[in-house]
């Protein structure tokens, strides 16, 4: 038989997703399970979006589309960028796909030859080394662990830049919820300017998902020269609460805009007419989900870090944004829970789901294994009894 190419021996299926699946049995088999693990937002987005698709349906959109999105998909995106601070784009700057994950696929394709180097910050989003890993690109991981808030400094950035092709940044940050404050993104995007040959590509899917008034600071804004090598990744994934419906989009310099078009007429023609009027409508209509739910997930990320931060030994940066905690649990290792021992965090996870019926990802997932990530997207009446059932694994620890 023949083999398959050798980058699918380094490409594996999302950690997150094999422990949702694990959570998702155990449900099924009958288990009382709590799960953190899986970063869905807990809402459906207003009737207004519905309604659109219906009536792009009734209109029968069933031919091909355009390879960038229809226009008014790219105005309504652009109008959304500017009420995000995100200003002198058009048309030509932007494009759409089949989400966040399929533009960052595509910029990859778009950006990186084999054997070039890609610079991330650790913790970082699972899917970033895969992608890597898929395009046979080279990772630079620079390590951000709990001392530092899992922040990139400028001096990391710095010295790391040198012989790199891409720098990928996420702000919010999945898994951490950190948000680089606006003195933070300035000091970063200096640095940038010494590296004119380093593209910067920034996810910021989670960009309209800030507490506490830190707001959302991007590097174009803090220093303009950047703008030509700037790629800004969004999605109506986490905003809207429509992961499944799945757009993305991209806005930078036009010659990227266009080779995300060139990719997308080799690779899906176009998202889905029906589809794109959804997404038209999420971007353009009333926003009130948007924001009550960011309220929401303000109050439960103080319940969260409250829990956490109580537990003896567990460190855990406050997060500021998205809707994850990502606490540092290594004080568990080496002691036991029902004389089973705890030797990393992909142990510390199987027992606590086993034990106690509470599912988190393991940090090691996403580059740190000194923590775990939860997600506090579940059904409101769980979190409390989930973050008791946390404290509990812990005050049973010998
Ligand atoms: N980037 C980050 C940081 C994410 O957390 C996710 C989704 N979990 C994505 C990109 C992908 O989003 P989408 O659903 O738009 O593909």
């Amino acid at each position: 038989m023949p083999h398959l190419a050798a980058r699918m021996s380094r490409a594996k299926p999302s950690a997150i997703m094999l422990i949702a699946e694990k959570a998702k049995q155990l449900k099924a088999a009958g288990k009382d399970i709590i799960s953190f693990s899986i970063g869905v937002p807990n809402f459906l987005p207003g009737k207004h979006v519905y309604a659109a698709a219906r009536e792009a349906l009734e209109r029968d959109s069933g031919q091909y589309g355009s390879n960038r999105g229809p226009d008014a998909l790219l105005d309504a995106f652009l109008r959304h960028l500017e009420e995000g601070g995100l200003s002198g784009y058009g048309r030509k700057n932007v494009a759409t796909g089949i989400g966040a994950k399929h533009m960052l696929y595509n910029l990859g394709e778009a950006l990186l030859d084999a054997g070039d180097v890609i610079v991330f910050p650790v913790p970082y989003w699972t899917t970033y080394l895969d992608l890597a890993e898929i395009l046979d690109a080279r990772a630079r991981l620079l390590p951000c662990p709990s001392e530092q808030n899992y922040k990139l400094t400028p001096t990391q950035l710095d010295a790391a830049l040198p012989g790199a092709k891409v720098f990928l940044f996420n702000n919010p940050s999945n898994p951490t919820g950190m948000v680089y404050t606006k003195h933070e993104i300035a000091a970063l995007a200096d640095v940038l300017v010494g590296h004119p040959d380093v593209w910067i590509i920034c996810d910021d899917i989670y960009n309209r998902m800030v507490f506490d008034g830190v707001g959302y600071h991007n590097f174009v804004n803090a220093r303009p020269e950047l703008r030509d090598r700037v790629i800004h990744v969004d999605s109506i994934s986490k905003t809207y609460g429509m992961p499944g419906w799945r757009v993305g989009f991209i806005a930078g310099p036009e010659s990227v805009a266009n080779a995300m078009v060139t990719l997308n007429s080799n690779h899906i023609t176009n998202v889905p007419e029906v589809v794109n009027a959804a997404a038209i409508a999420a971007l353009s209509g009333p926003q009130d989900v948007t924001i009550a739910k960011n309220a929401e997930f303000a109050a439960r990320r103080d319940q969260v870090y409250d829990a956490l931060t109580a537990i003896p030994g567990v460190v855990c940066p406050r997060p500021q944004g998205a809707f994850y905690a990502f606490p540092n649990i290594s004080c568990a290792f080496g002691k036991s829970h029902g004389g089973k021992v705890i030797n990393n965090d992909v142990d510390f996870c199987s027992l606590l789901l086993e034990a106690k019926g509470v599912a988190c990802v393991p940090g090691s997932a996403f580059g740190d294994p000194l923590a775990l990530r939860i997600s506090y997207t579940c059904p409101a009446e769980q979190l409390a009894p989930g973050l008791q059932r946390f404290r509990e694994f812990f005050d049973e620890l010998t």
